[in-house]
């Protein structure tokens, strides 16, 4: 294949990938499991094809592996590809591996070697392995907040008592800021820097055009890991001299309720530290707001809404004189505004986000961690000159665009966190059961709607008890299924948890007595539509529904803010098994992420929320350039999710609504972020490799031809392959002949209810 050919192949080639995406995104989100009881046909159907695609499957990693070192895992089961889909992601690592070979080739990087020496090298470089949050199971790390001086009391629903022990820049003191008050309705203590935040003012530099300061060369500089208080002195005396600091933070809440800052990143203009915040005296960090609360240091963060919660609430941080990159991006109207679109645009460094999911507790922290942690401030300085120049640029004497960051940053700096209670009766706030039922509800009788109550309310307790995020309890979509099924002996139970998380086995009895409880007591109780919300009038659709956006406190979230639900999607089809997880686990590492937010708090901006509704009022002098697109105000993670439609889908704009996996196409066509960072690493080290070896003959360099090469798609494989039905099969068929109203019957989860196409 010659160059010129290369653009149409890819096109074929893209739009073949998404379509197979949507089909899998369509398929996955019906209940096949439900269609194969009401035609034998179909099942037949679905059986043959599982065979095909499985065959198919292994035929192609066979053919990727040919004349390598690379064994290509053989998938005759479904439960195969559980077994061995590590061995999957080893193979495509390899094909891109070779991919990434060619095009330096192509490109002249570096010569190709000669046959006897490429036997020598090896084939595969595994990418650094790090523990990510879905690594499933029991947590293998010890839970280090047990050996905090305070241990999270998880059964405390009063209210926060903040952290502060001395109030440096105080003009307020200490005392008065801390006296508890009715706030909403409630006591609770106000935020002990509130003044001096709303009276800070940036220094005279926020508003002075400078040339950028260049950042030291990332590679030429190293960062000081500080893991004692001494090194925490020693930080803090340099970042007294500094004008400007830049601060990140990375957090954990898989395994604990309530969530652990387990790395707090810092930059000086010369200098960066990771400081390990899992250290028993981690509230001593609080000697840091001496920096922190003092205004003439400037504190540079990006989309800093769930850092200010997390600062405050574990170490006793507030920030005076903030600048968020984000409101300056947003300020400027950039069509994205995340950090790694800001470090792309202004360093041209590629940001691996991979890493937001890496479970942040690991110590010793794998040095390509540490560098990641570092790299999210190492830059940011630099980014802050760029912008502020920019902001003073684009202001005019009526509006200054500094002082609209100001005002963003400062309503960011205000927020107070507060405890999430449990409401078992009304279901509200972001733990509560009343916004799951209003997405995902279909119809649920009156023992179903007490049942889910009481699962919900039980899956709280222990989550609360084991200092374990509610997933490690089980799942979200188990709950819908226990509503459902409401099993009433120990064997329908365990059938309906497969496959059973350890917290949920060692309690299995008392989950039935809970169930079968909540099921007598729900026949006389109230029923879920006393409660569901009335269906929204079309007109509200665009507008978040603020009495369902309850935000502020929220400092978990169910599913990923990256990902969204597109993972639980695929769950709800049942059985769900461990091979569903596995697949699921190796389409995490093998596809490219989506152009999603990045962070947490952005994705808070697109669902059009405001933090701080309760203590400030909207910027007076808040202006929205007028070049600045409009904004969505909520996102889904349709891209990879296809057509699944869900409640909250309502609420989506028309033009997102009709998307098509765009943002796939675009990932595919651009290589991952991950990989071209991991390309660059490989590529020098293969740089080195020529220069050692010399030149080399570049006579066996044929290229494989893939456009002429056979296909493997319709080889016959195995002979279990039945011959293909002519016509093909139509999975609605039936569902189309039948009356309207009679599809909705009997169901088996609840969680699908909401997956049926209308
Ligand atoms: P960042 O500010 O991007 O470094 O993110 C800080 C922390 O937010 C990470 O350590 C994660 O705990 C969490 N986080 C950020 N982005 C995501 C995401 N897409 N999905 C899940 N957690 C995220
Ligand atoms: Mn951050
Ligand atoms: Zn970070």
């Amino acid at each position: 294949m010659d160059s010129t050919e290369l653009a149409p192949f890819q096109d074929k080639l893209s739009s073949a990938l998404v379509q197979v995406t949507r089909t899998v995104g369509q398929l996955s989100s019906e209940d096949l499991n439900f269609h194969r009881t009401s035609s034998a046909d179909f099942a037949e159907s679905l059986d043959q094809q599982s065979e095909r695609i499985l065959a198919l499957t292994s035929a192609v990693l066979k053919a990727a592996t040919v004349g390598t070192d690379v064994d290509a895992p053989a998938l005759d089961t479904e439960e195969s590809l559980e077994d061995n889909w590590r061995g999957v992601v080893d193979v495509i690592d390899s094909l891109l591996e070779k991919a990434d070979a060619c095009l330096d080739e192509f490109t002249g990087v570096i010569k190709k070697l000669s046959p006897s020496q490429e036997e020598q090298a090896p084939v595969v470089k595994k990418a650094p392995y790090f523990p990510t949050i879905y690594d499933y199971g029991p947590s293998k790390i010890p839970k280090p907040q047990l050996l905090f001086d305070h241990k999270p009391d998880n059964a405390d629903f009063g209210p926060f008592h903040p952290l502060l022990k001395t109030k440096p820049h105080a003009t307020v003191a200490l005392e008065k800021s801390l006296e508890q008050q009715q706030l909403n309705g409630a006591a609770a203590h106000p935020h002990p820097y509130e003044t001096e935040i709303r009276n800070a003012q940036y220094p005279q530099s926020v508003y002075q055009t400078c040339p950028p300061i260049n950042f030291l060369p990332f590679e030429d500089t190293t960062a000081t890991f500080v893991d004692t208080m001494d090194g925490v002195k020693e930080m803090l005396e340099e970042l007294k001299q500094a004008k400007e600091i830049a601060i990140d933070l990375e957090h954990h809440d898989v395994h604990s309720y309530h969530g652990l800052v387990s790395l707090m990143q810092i930059s000086t203009r010369n200098k960066d530290w990771v400081v390990d915040t899992l250290k028993p005296w981690r509230e001593e960090l609080q000697i840091l707001n001496e920096v922190f609360a003092d205004p003439k240091i400037l504190k540079v963060l990006h989309g800093s809404t769930m850092d200010i919660i997390w600062l405050q609430r574990d170490l006793g941080l507030y920030v005076i004189g903030m600048f968020d990159t984000f409101h300056a991006a947003s300020a400027l109207g950039y069509p994205k505004k995340s950090l790694k679109y800001l470090l792309k645009k202004f360093v041209d460094f590629e940001a691996d986000k991979r890493y937001q999911m890496a479970d942040w507790r690991v110590r010793p922290l794998p040095s390509a961690m540490f560098d990641y942690a570092r790299s999210d401030t190492h830059y940011l300085l630099y980014v802050y000159d760029c912008l502020r120049n920019e902001l003073i640029e684009a202001s005019t004497p009526e509006e200054s665009l500094i002082d609209y960051v100001q005002e963003r940053s400062k309503n960011e700096a205000l927020q107070r966190y507060e405890r999430p209670v449990y409401d078992a009766e009304k279901g509200q706030g972001p733990g509560g059961w009343y916004d799951l039922l209003s997405r995902n509800a279909g119809m649920l009788s009156k023992e179903q709607f007490a049942v889910f109550k009481a699962v919900h309310q039980w899956r709280d307790e222990v989550a609360r008890a084991e200092d374990e995020g509610w997933q490690c309890v089980f799942p979200k979509h188990v709950l819908f299924k226990l509503a459902q099924a409401m099993p009433l002996d120990m064997g329908t139970l365990l059938r309906t948890l497969s496959p059973m998380t350890p917290l949920t086995k060692d309690r299995a009895a008392d989950l039935l007595a809970i169930i079968k409880e909540a099921k007598i007591a729900g026949a006389t109780g109230p029923e879920w539509r006393d409660f569901a919300p009335p269906p929204k009038a079309p007109a509200n659709m665009a507008e978040p529904d603020m009495d369902h956006v309850d935000f502020p406190i929220a400092e978990r979230y169910e599913t990923s803010q990256f990902w969204g639900d597109v993972l639980e999607a695929q769950e709800l089809s049942a059985p769900v098994s461990y091979s569903t997880a596995a697949s699921l686990e190796a389409l995490r590492l093998s596809l490219p992420l989506p152009p999603m937010p990045t962070t947490v708090s952005q994705a808070r901006e697109k669902l059009g929320v405001s933090a701080n509704t309760e203590t400030t009022s909207a910027p007076k002098a808040a202006p929205v350039p007028a070049s600045a697109p409009e904004e969505p105000k909520y996102f889904t993670v349709k891209d990879l999710g296809g057509p699944r439609k869900r409640k909250v889908a309502a609420a989506v704009t028309p033009d997102q609504e009709v998307s098509t996996p765009d943002s796939l196409v675009e990932s595919i066509n651009e290589p991952d972020s991950t990989e071209k960072q991991r390309k660059k690493s490989r590529k020098e080290k293969k740089a080195k490799k020529a220069t050692q070896s010399g030149s080399q003959s570049e006579a066996d360099s044929t290229p494989f031809d893939y456009g002429a090469a056979e296909s493997i798609l319709n080889v016959p494989v195995a002979s279990a392959m039945r011959p293909q039905p002519k016509r093909t099969f139509n999975p609605y068929a039936k569902a189309l002949e039948a009356p309207s109203g009679a599809r909705k019957q009997k169901r088996d989860d609840a969680g699908k209810s909401m997956t049926f196409r209308k």
